[in-house]
C-alpha cells in the first residue's frame, strides 16, 4: 500500500523541522507522497521538493491559509498552486505582515500583564516570516517566564486569553479565489477542529475541491462523519498529520496515512482545471 501525508508544517513557519529533516522521516516511515503546507507561506516548497526529490518520495506543493467566513476562523489548504504565482506571493506577503503586526501586539499585551517580553525576541526564534503563536509560547518558555507550551496557551495565548489577539484574516471565499489563480485545488483543513460544517456548503458553492477528512486530532467516527460529507458535496478527501515537529517526544508525522487513492484523485482533478481552459 502507498501513503501520503499532505498536511505538514516547516520552521518557514510554525514547525521546527526543516525541509530536510522532514523528508528524511517521510522516507524512514515509507511515505510516497508528502505536501508541504506551512501557514501563509510557501517558501519551503522549494526545498523540500529537491528533499523529496533525493528521498525519492513525490512532492505536492501547498500551503495553509488562515480565512475566516463570517467571523468564523478556518484553515484552507491549497495544494499544487504554483509557489511563483505573483498574486499568491504578493497576499501571502501581506498575511506574513499581518502576522509579524499581530506579534508585537501579543508582546504588547503580556508586557502590560509585567511579563518582560520583547518582540525581537520573539522573532529572533521564530526567524521566519510567518510567525504565529507557537513562536510566542516557545520564547515565553526559553525566557522561563513559562513552564510549558501548554501553560503558554492556557494562561495567555488562547483565544479570549488576555494575550490572545485576534488575527485579520483572508475571506474563505478570497482564500479559495487565490488559491485557484495559483494554479492550486482548496481544501478545508481539519474541520472537525473549527466547528466549521455550516460554512461547507458556502465554500462548495465557491469552488471549495476538497475536505480534509483524516487529521491527527480526527477521531474515527468524525473521519468517518466528514468522508460522508465529501460523498455527499462531491469534494476530494485529503488527509495528514499537521507534523509540526516533535509531539510528545515523537515527531507527529506517520501518525497519518493517507492512502495514495486520493493523491491519484487529487491529481487527476488539478490536471482537469489546468487543460479546460485551453479546450474552451
Ligand atoms: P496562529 O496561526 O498564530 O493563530 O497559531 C496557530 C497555531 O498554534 C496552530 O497551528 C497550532 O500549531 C498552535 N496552537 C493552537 N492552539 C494551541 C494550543 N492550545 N496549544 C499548543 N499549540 C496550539
Ligand atoms: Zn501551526
Ligand atoms: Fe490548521
Ligand atoms: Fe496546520
Amino acid at each position: 500500500m502507498k501513503f501520503a501525508d499532505l498536511h505538514l508544517h516547516t520552521h518557514f513557519s510554525d514547525g521546527t523541522f526543516s525541509p530536510e529533516e522532514l523528508a528524511g522521516h517521510g522516507q524512514r516511515l515509507g511515505f510516497a507522497a508528502l505536501a508541504l503546507t506551512d501557514h501563509d507561506s510557501v517558501e519551503g516548497c522549494p526545498r523540500m521538493a529537491e528533499a523529496c526529490g533525493v528521498a525519492d518520495i513525490e512532492f505536492i506543493s501547498g500551503t495553509e491559509l488562515t480565512a475566516e467566513h463570517n467571523d468564523i476562523e478556518l484553515h484552507l489548504l491549497g495544494y499544487f498552486v504554483d509557489t511563483q504565482n505573483e498574486k499568491l506571493l504578493a497576499d501571502i506577503a501581506r498575511f506574513q505582515t499581518t502576522r509579524q503586526n499581530r506579534i508585537r501586539e501579543m508582546v504588547a499585551r503580556l508586557n502590560a500583564l509585567n511579563i518582560p517580553l520583547e518582540a525581537e525576541t520573539v522573532f529572533a526564534l521564530a526567524n521566519c516570516k510567518s510567525p504565529g503563536r507557537p513562536h510566542v509560547a516557545r520564547a515565553l518558555v526559553k525566557a522561563g517566564l513559562c513552564q510549558s507550551l501548554d501553560e503558554a496557551f492556557e494562561r495567555f495565548l488562547k483565544k479570549n486569553r488576555p494575550a490572545w489577539v485576534p488575527k485579520a484574516k483572508v475571506s474563505a471565499l478570497e482564500g479559495i479565489e487565490l488559491i485557484h489563480q495559483a494554479g492550486g485545488l482548496a481544501v478545508m483543513a481539519h474541520p472537525g477542529l473549527n466547528r466549521t460544517d455550516d460554512v461547507i456548503p458556502v465554500l462548495v458553492d465557491a469552488g471549495l475541491d476538497g475536505i480534509e477528512c483524516f487529521h491527527t486530532k480526527h477521531s474515527t467516527a468524525t473521519s468517518r462523519r466528514y468522508l460522508g460529507i465529501a460523498d455527499k458535496f462531491h469534494l476530494l478527501v485529503t488527509g495528514g498529520s499537521d507534523c509540526h515537529g516533535f509531539s510528545k517526544g515523537k515527531p507527529l508525522i506517520g501518525t497519518v496515512k493517507l492512502p495514495y487513492e486520493h493523491v491519484e484523485k487529487l491529481k487527476e482533478a488539478v490536471s482537469r482545471k489546468t487543460v479546460e481552459p485551453l479546450n474552451r
